[in-house]
């Protein structure tokens, strides 16, 4: 495969929002700087939550600027409603992450209310958008390979979601496996039903290694024509509303993988693990993941 890819990291986001430890915002923004060093033109650095939901993003409105002043990185930020998009825009956010889920029992335990209000909400998203703002609008649906409340997702109910989405007029739609109950054929299956629905419109994958089968999903994603990933460096990250979930595939891992695919994500791995070295002083006593950390590269 001679390809291009797009890694985003979430662990500032995806990863931080699970951990014990508060991080302090120039730490964040430590970390945020130093991998976009390594090559990264895209990453999730917080989310536009009440403080008194998660005090881990108490900081928001700071990191965000923060970030932007990082050349070539595209911040990204997380946002679960209407207040937190308008914020996010008010804030200069170049690109926003809308999530919703496709569980209608997920989606009123993550956001308190129905997907179809998610749905309505995220039209009034972008109409504000198109009136005044220059942002970026991706949405993430979450629970897209099942469910941690409701078990096994209906296909055919991830495609309907899918199709309202791109009809809002979102610029990226983000397939989340927020649980990490999806498998390589199903995630084969799922992706080329949704390009097929979309077209053109950029598609991303998100997910979760919590049952091992994290990068499994990754090849079989690609092998759709996914070309955007999502992953957390350390493999932080998981759902408040999954039990011993495990984070995010691992960002140096994933990277490892597409370096070994002749796929070019941009990425320096060798910096990279630099910054995951790093990592383990900024958050001490929390339990990071990762193979290629731990064994470190394949040379004699
Ligand atoms: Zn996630």
């Amino acid at each position: 495969m001679n390809d291009e890819v797009i890694l985003r990291e979430v662990g500032p986001r995806d990863g931080l929002q699970m951990i014990k430890s508060q991080l302090i915002t120039d730490i964040k923004l430590e970390w945020i700087k130093a991998q976009a060093k390594t090559g990264f033109t895209e990453i999730e650095v917080t989310s536009y939550v009440p403080a008194s939901v998660l005090p881990q993003f108490a900081d928001a409105g700071r990191v965000l600027s923060g970030a932007q002043k990082i050349g070539g990185l595209l911040p990204t930020v997380l946002v679960p409603n209407l207040r937190g998009a308008v914020m996010a825009m008010d804030a200069g956010a170049k690109k926003i992450t809308f999530v919703l889920s496709v569980s209608e029992s997920h989606n009123m335990a993550n956001v308190r209310q129905s997907t179809k209000a998610s749905l309505a909400m995220l039209r009034d998203v972008v109409a504000i958008r198109e009136s005044r703002r220059d942002t970026k609008i991706a949405t993430a649906l979450a629970t897209s390979f099942g469910c941690s409340i409701e078990g096994p997702v209906s296909e055919a109910r991830v495609n309907e979601i899918v199709e309202s989405v791109a009809e809002a007029g979102v610029d990226e739609i983000n397939l989340a496996d927020t649980v990490g109950y999806g498998d390589p054929k199903q995630v084969k299956r799922i992706f080329t039903d949704v390009k097929r629905t979309v077209g053109n419109l950029p598609i991303a994958a998100h997910f979760h290694d919590t049952r091992g089968l994290g990068l499994a999903n990754v090849v079989a994603a690609l092998d759709a024509g996914v070309r955007r990933f999502d992953s957390a460096l350390g493999g932080l990250g998981g759902c408040p509303f999954a039990p011993g979930a495990s984070g995010n595939i691992t960002t140096e891992d994933t990277v490892y993988l597409f370096d070994k695919l002749g796929i070019n994500s941009g990425i320096d791995l060798t910096a990279l693990l630099e910054v995951r070295r790093q990592l383990t002083q900024w958050l001490p006593g929390e339990k990071l993941e990762g193979k290629l950390f731990a064994a470190g590269p394949a040379n004699r």
